[in-house]
């Protein structure tokens, strides 16, 4: 897997556990709103970290780290991120994946395998509405990728690891109302919460 950038600690990416943090290099999204777009910007990639230097140094730290957050960048636009997980399972670590929800074959064979333990989805607006969606990517989306970020829902709604969904909320963009239809759409997930952006800043992240 291209590997961006590693935070050695953190207390706020998987709640209630002691987490590193993997970012994961490339995104096929392009949010005008992304915090992010040295992952994101090919003209922008850093030189990719080995695996090899991050499952040591987790190897290292395994005795008081208790996670490993996976995020991006988009993760799952890496095949390789199945074996990446594997040698972080083999090491006793819970896995957080944080994703856009395209590659939902991918996100159905981690959940098969046992590679993850936590899922949160971005939901940009409301699914179904890909008009609202495209203006919040900057792509257009195909109709197989709207069908995979339909999957995704449905597999994390039903799948027996922690499952939340997340907006983060653009002022020219989003209503109250559009958050509330957004909620009500994954009623059956265990959390969903919104990130408030605003002057260029997330500001805060609010359960509703
Ligand atoms: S999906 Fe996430 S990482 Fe990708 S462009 Fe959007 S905000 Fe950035």
């Amino acid at each position: 897997m291209k590997i961006g950038g590693f935070l050695e600690q953190s207390l706020l990416d998987y709640p209630g556990f002691m987490a590193a943090v993997v970012f994961a290099q490339g995104c096929n999204f392009r949010c005008g709103y992304c915090h992010n777009p040295t992952l994101v910007l090919p003209a922008l990639f850093c030189n990719a970290l080995p695996e090899s230097l991050i499952v040591g140094f987790l190897e290292k730290r395994k005795s008081w780290l208790d996670a490993v957050v996976i995020t991006g960048g988009e993760p799952t636009v890496h095949p390789s991120l199945p074996n990446f997980l594997r040698q972080v399972r083999s090491l006793g670590f819970r896995i957080k994946l944080d994703t856009n929800g395209t590659n939902s074959s991918m996100i159905n064979y981690l959940l098969n395998n046992g590679l993850v333990d936590y899922i949160a989805m971005d939901l940009k607006g409301i699914p179904g509405d890909w008009a609202f969606w495209q203006k919040v990517v900057g792509i257009n989306l195909s109709s197989k990728v709207r069908l995979n970020i339909e999957h995704s829902i449905n597999l994390l709604i039903n799948a027996s690891v922690v499952s939340e969904f997340r907006t983060t909320f653009i002022p020219d963009l989003h209503t109250d109302e559009i958050i509330q239809q957004i909620k009500e759409s994954v009623s059956g997930a265990d959390r969903y919460t919104v990130n408030v952006f605003r002057d260029g800043c997330l500001v805060n992240n609010a359960l509703v």
